[in-house]
């Protein structure tokens, strides 16, 4: 029969891969918990219309990616392309917004039907960090900032490149966007198919055309940071002088608009170049007119969400990842002879009593010794720990042995009850 594959777009995790994620995902846990952020978890799939909604009926997102469906119910619903929709909704249908100061992270798969290749998937993962309630820039740059740690704790500082720009208000981006319109009703002949239709649609989307002959179009079009006022102007300044005293390096570009409506003033873009054209890394910015748009009270907000697969292959290719992390085990238990199960069993439990942090795998499917001792090596231990009793022998075991197999260095020789004790010359006396 023919064997069923996993849906195009969307990626198995294998064990191996998995510990490069286990490794980001701690050092994200740490740094969103060192800034007092909490996690959030909401659901997979919303209605389809928390999505219109926030991200926009005319966005790329909502109108050739998400996977929506009629569910039995007849109730349009969509798998979540994002999490800050979802995010404002369950914060604000559990009172979390009103009148209060909320800090918060969560994560998790994201859907996105879009043209699978290196770094983008249909389903891929997001770190988010959104926070609520506070209108300065200096949240803005708090959560930049938490950004800037992560990158600095997973040594990829220099490999990123924090790009922003001030877009202003929805009013002011309309204003412009009529401008744009005005402007482009006059180079139509210049304009292809997909920016004709988009000219009154959302005009803006067309700033990113990849048409060469559309790009030239659009060289003296007005420009939105003549349109933002003058509030937004301040926040931005101020929000730049608070990043250069903070030392995060950063290049303001004009031309980046971000591809979902909700967001104003202040948007960001970390993006690599070690990563081929997905450069994108983590995208954020502030968008105070969400919560009400969604039905909620007037709540100034601001966010990231964070690419962990592009992430996943940056640490990858420059080598980040501490050996340490990739280790999947370390304790190998060797059991060779008969009836030893419960000894090894309670070795095992001694082990892992004393040192709560590590692996320890103990044999338990018999087996010849050099049989075993692959095993041991395959399984990427530090350490084999021998328990061997040949066929006749009766009575309690009363030694074992100690092998490193890092260096295959000399065995040990010890007591049973010692075991424990003595693997501490590999991994230190420390519990810790
Ligand atoms: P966005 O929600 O579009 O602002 O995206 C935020 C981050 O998510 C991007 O900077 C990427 O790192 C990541 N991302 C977005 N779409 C995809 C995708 N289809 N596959 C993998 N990562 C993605």
């Amino acid at each position: 029969m023919e064997k069923l594959q996993a849906i195009r777009g969307m990626n198995d995790i294998l064990p191996e891969e998995a510990l490069e994620w286990e490794y980001l995902e701690s050092t994200f846990y740490r740094v969103v918990k060192s800034f007092g952020y909490r996690e959030i978890r909401f659901p997979v799939v919303e209605q389809t219309q928390l999505f219109k909604r926030s991200i926009g009926a005319v966005t790329d997102i909502v109108e050739k990616e998400m996977y929506s469906f009629d569910d039995r119910n007849g109730d349009n619903v969509s798998l979540r392309p994002e999490g800050t929709a979802g995010c404002v909704r369950a914060a604000d249908q559990h009172g979390l917004l009103y009148n209060q100061h909320q800090r918060l992270w969560y994560q998790g798969p994201m859907f996105r039907h879009e043209r699978p290749q290196k770094g983008r998937y249909r389903q891929f993962h997001q770190f988010g960090v959104e926070a609520f309630g506070m209108s300065g820039p200096a949240i803005d740059v708090e959560v930049i900032q938490i950004s800037a740690m992560l990158w600095k704790d997973l040594g990829l500082t220099q490999y990123l490149k924090l790009e922003i720009n001030n877009i202003g208000s929805a009013q002011d981006r309309k204003k412009y966007a009529q401008a744009l319109t005005a402007y482009l009703s006059g180079k139509v002949d210049e304009l292809d198919d997909d920016a004709r239709n988009r000219m009154h649609s959302n005009p803006m989307r067309i700033l990113d055309s990849k048409n060469e002959a559309v790009r030239s179009a659009l060289v003296d079009a007005p420009k939105l940071c003549d349109f933002v006022n003058q509030d937004s102007k301040t926040h931005f300044r101020k929000l730049k002088e608070l990043l250069t005293a903070l030392e995060v390096q950063f290049v303001e570009n004009n031309r980046l608009v971000r591809g979902l409506d909700y967001y104003n003033n202040c948007v960001y873009e970390w993006t690599t170049d070690t990563l081929g054209a997905q450069g994108a890394v983590c995208g954020g910015g502030r968008y105070d007119g969400l919560v009400r748009q969604l039905g909620g009270r007037e709540t100034e907000a601001c966010g990231f969400a964070i690419g962990i697969e592009r992430l996943v292959l940056m640490l990858r290719s420059l080598n980040k990842i501490p050996a340490s992390a990739l280790r999947p085990t370390d304790v190998y238990l060797v059991v060779v002879g008969g009836s030893l199960e419960s000894e090894a069993f309670s070795v095992a439990e001694a082990i892992r009593e004393k040192y709560p942090h590590l692996g320890v795998i103990c044999h338990c499917a018999g087996g010849k010794f050099n049989s075993q001792m692959k095993r041991a090596y395959t399984s990427g231990a530090r350490v084999a720990v021998v328990l061997e009793r040949d066929g006749e022998a009766i009575g309690p075991l009363m030694e074992g042995k100690i092998r490193s197999l890092d260096d295959g260095a000399e065995s040990i020789v010890t007591e049973i009850d010692n075991i424990p004790e003595k693997l501490g010359k590999f991994f230190g006396n420390s519990e810790g």
